[in-house]
């Protein structure tokens, strides 16, 4: 094919010369001679400058994932900071209001090193939380003003404790969605609240291969504790490795929640 292409340059140059026209004979010659380079480097280049350019078309086309971290700030916060840092990634905190006022400084911290924030209520408690609409919409209501006095920013990305299904019924939806909230639930739990050591890792990998297969966008639920912390490294590594590229959520982002279904219930009606 390289061959052609010179083959058929060196013609166009004969033909020029041999019949020439209106055309800028200058600008012909210097078209024609940048073809034939083109096709005696490309023709020469070693391999390893080919496989280059094959990586780097690669790169252009690299998949999405999401991290999120719940429950946060925590003491482990700033390791995690570390970390992604380390790696260039960025990530979302969807942040509990107390330990938000216990710890601003990390607050700020999070925004200043380019993370999104969420809001994730206040109490934590199923029982208070999912107790009305009013009460799902006063804590998140509540985080919100708290995360805008130390940050300045108005988030509304939420995510409510444990998850919306089953107890954010349409109704809860409706109350939170009126008030410009937008829930995210995820689609890779990585357990990592209840598995030791690396073992979180491992999950979320397999999850992620199997949406990988599927082309879904992974959004991965973990939590801001030392043992995520400890080995979210790993995490990473296998995540730049398979052409992932970190991005945080943005207000304008199609937000991705659990489907009630037939699954979602009311709180009180649960007796
Ligand atoms: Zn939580």
């Amino acid at each position: 094919m390289k061959k052609l292409i010179l083959l058929i340059s060196l013609s166009c140059l004969v033909i020029l010369y041999a019949f020439p026209s209106e055309i800028d004979r200058n600008q012909m010659e210097s078209r024609i001679n940048n073809l034939a380079i083109t096709a005696l480097n490309t023709e020469s280049e070693p391999d390893n400058q080919t496989s280059e350019k094959l990586n780097h078309s690669q790169e252009k086309a690299e998949k999405t994932v999401y991290l999120t971290f719940d429950d946060g700030p925590t003491s482990a916060t700033s390791e995690i900071l570390d970390i992604l840092h380390q790696f260039n990634a960025t990530a979302t905190f969807f942040m509990l209001e107390p330990a938000m006022k216990e710890s601003p400084e990390v607050v700020k911290q999070i925004v200043e090193k380019g993370h999104a924030v969420g809001l994730h209520g206040v109490t934590h408690e199923v029982n208070h939380f999912y107790k009305s609409e009013q009460a799902a919409l006063e804590e998140m209501t509540a985080s919100q003003k708290t995360l805008q006095e130390i940050t300045g920013i108005q988030s509304n990305l939420i995510r409510t404790p444990y998850g919306s299904v089953p107890y954010l019924t349409e109704s809860f939806r409706e109350v939170l969605d009126n008030n410009g909230f937008k829930v995210w639930d995820w689609n890779v739990d990585s357990s990592d609240w209840s598995l030791s050591d690396e073992e979180y890792v491992d999950r979320v990998i397999g999850q992620i291969e199997k949406l990988d297969n599927e082309e879904v966008t992974p959004i991965i639920l973990m939590h801001d504790k030392q043992n995520t912390a400890d080995h979210l490294s790993i995490l990473l590594t296998y995540l730049s490795e398979h052409r992932f590229q970190t991005r945080k959520i943005e207000e304008d982002t199609k937000s991705y929640n659990f489907n009630c279904y037939q699954r979602c219930y009311r709180l009180s009606t649960q007796k």
